[in-house]
């Protein structure tokens, strides 16, 4: 898999042109709260300013975010109707849905059907809860591949409408709103990708899942890695770190200890990403580091794929998956 597969660079950049926008009119003239480290909780270092967000590292646990930051009702608005979010669920999501679906959410079913083999207490009859499932390729691609329920919780009426098109069961609420007799009884495995990143506050979030979790149940989350190799190496310039979607930058340690505070166990943490070195080959101009540089214009196909390989295994890619249990 390439980068240009799942991210046709002159569609992305038309939708980071949109969001340039967009993010005067949505976040020009809001209130900001500082905020500290949403995974420890220690106070914050500047780090960078990008399209008129602050960005800060945590020093002790090296989480990247923002603060401060803008209050909720602003991204609410940006969400539903700024021209670049619909821009991404209509253009770039329809023009992408193949490649993404073959590359990205087809093995991610099987990875997950395989984390619920290995952790889920008993066997079958868990449901699965994609929560803000899109247009419900996941869901799709895991109930061809294994017997549980799937349900999707969706609050975008048309997102919505097409996940109900392909007949998949949906809650059209936000995360916030939903409640125990929304879903069904029996144990759950709840699973969200490229979510956490977005959230305005991680820390609400999870009190509302872990009030939606039965014990045992499990939560199954991809992420931004804020300590992958292509987000360090490029850092303000990452294309990853994309105010006013990406707000939080976690990493394999810190995640840890937010749900440790929220006494949420965590099972499992991997970096599964692929896309890290190609990634900085295709942004060679923004490396900030001599070393990866040299390395992105001289390596062979051979050496790249030998990197890619162990900075995924040793947690350094910037895609990041959590498996959680409440105890
Ligand atoms: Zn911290």
């Amino acid at each position: 898999m390439k980068e240009e597969d799942i991210r046709p660079r002159a569609i992305f950049d038309e939708y980071l042109r949109l969001t340039a926008a967009d993010t005067l009119t949505y976040f020009g003239a809001v209130a900001r709260v500082p905020i500290s480290c949403p995974a420890c909780g220690a106070a914050g270092v500047a780090a960078f300013t990008k399209s008129g967000f602050a960005y800060d590292v945590c020093p002790a646990c090296h989480t990247l975010y923002v603060s401060p930051r803008p209050v909720a009702e602003a991204f609410a608005a940006y969400y539903t109707e700024s021209p670049s979010s619909r821009y991404w669920a209509s253009t770039f999501y329809k023009q992408t849905a193949d490649a993404r679906r073959e590359w990205l959410w087809r093995p991610k079913a099987r990875a997950i059907q395989s984390i619920i083999e290995r952790y889920a207490s008993g066997d079958a009859g868990h449901t699965v809860v994609d929560i803000g499932g899109g247009y419900g390729l996941f869901a799709e691609e895991m109930s061809k591949l294994s017997g549980h329920r799937l349900i999707v919780i969706e609050p975008g009426p048309d997102l919505a409408a097409a996940c109900r098109d392909k007949s998949l069961e949906v809650v059209q609420k936000f995360l916030e709103d939903v409640s125990l007799a929304d879903l069904p009884e029996g144990g759950k495995v709840f699973v969200s990708f490229e979510l956490f990143e977005h959230l305005h506050s991680p820390e609400k979030f999870l009190q509302t899942l872990k009030g939606l979790m039965s014990p045992d149940d499990l939560f199954i989350f991809t992420t931004l890695s804020g300590t992958g190799i292509d987000i360090q190496a490029l850092w303000e310039d990452s294309k990853s770190v994309s105010p006013p979607h990406h707000l939080n930058f976690f990493n394999p340690r810190s995640v840890r200890l937010l749900f440790t505070r929220l006494d949420l166990e965590v099972v499992e943490v991997t970096t599964p990403g692929k896309l890290d070195i190609d990634i900085l080959a295709n942004n060679r101009s923004d490396i900030k580091d001599r070393f990866w540089k040299t390395f992105v214009e001289t390596a062979s196909e051979g050496e790249k794929q030998q990197w890619q390989a162990t900075v995924s295994e040793t947690g350094w890619s910037s895609h990041m998956m959590v498996v959680v249990r409440r105890p």
